[in-house]
């Protein structure tokens, strides 16, 4: 079931596709629940409700165009953002669903614009998306993490205009928090998967974080310790 809050075509129409096929996701996988899928414009981006869980998928390629002057765009850089609930005992799962949009640069002070997927990213998010849920809302233990990256379907040239982008001011943008640079840690990630799921979960590396810290500490202590005798 997914409910639309925003009247537009070319997003209604796009937003069909995104609910057929998770529907036919969750109830592959989940087939004693149910599952409904929302838009929601105004969902603070990284602040999930209280049992409530969050995933964002970081940087997609999508298409918008003006609903003004008809002009057509492509980006590489709009972040979407899920909010996720499971009510176990009733068998009910809830998805919010908040994309940032861009203003037209021909006409001044427009709106942000809705935009449109192809089949095949909505396919990779939302299996990332299912993934997810299994792994928070169901605790499942996951032995393949690997998130499937979108496809960038065509060159997008210029800087990223950070005055157009919404992301950008909610302070959330991907572009305006790293810029063009992709921190060296990341750069080497071996796996492309690797680098959509470090940007994909933040929760996840907060927690790695919280591991890793104390061992580098440590690690310090014993080498001040040594060098010192
Ligand atoms: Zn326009
Ligand atoms: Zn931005």
């Amino acid at each position: 079931m997914l409910l639309l809050k925003r009247g537009c075509k070319g997003e209604g129409e796009n937003m069909k596709t995104w609910q057929r096929m998770f529907d036919q996701k969750m109830e592959w996988e989940k087939p004693n629940d149910t599952w409904s899928l929302s838009v929601e414009d105004n969902l603070s981006p990284r602040n999930p409700e209280c049992g409530w869980h969050l995933y964002q998928q970081r940087k997609v390629f999508a298409r918008f165009q003006c609903s003004c002057c008809a002009r057509c765009w492509p980006s590489a850089q709009v972040p979407i953002f899920f909010h996720m609930h499971l009510d176990r005992s009733q068998g009910q799962g809830q998805v919010k669903r908040r994309v940032c949009g861009q203003k037209c640069k021909k006409c001044h002070g427009a709106k942000f614009e809705t935009l449109t997927f192809s089949q095949e990213n909505i396919e990779r998010i939302l299996d990332n998306l299912v993934l997810k849920i299994r792994e928070k809302c169901y605790r499942e233990f996951i032995t393949n993490r690997d998130l499937a990256d979108p496809i960038v379907e065509e060159d997008v040239e210029g800087p990223h205009d950070t005055t157009r982008c919404e992301a950008c001011a909610l302070g959330i943008c991907y572009r305006s928090t790293y810029g063009s640079v992709i921190p060296a840690s990341l750069a080497a990630a071996s796996q492309p998967g690797q680098l959509a799921w470090w940007g994909a979960d933040t929760e996840s590396n907060w927690k790695l974080l919280c591991y890793v810290l104390p061992v580098l500490v440590a690690l310090l202590v014993l080498a001040v310790l040594f060098s010192g005798k």
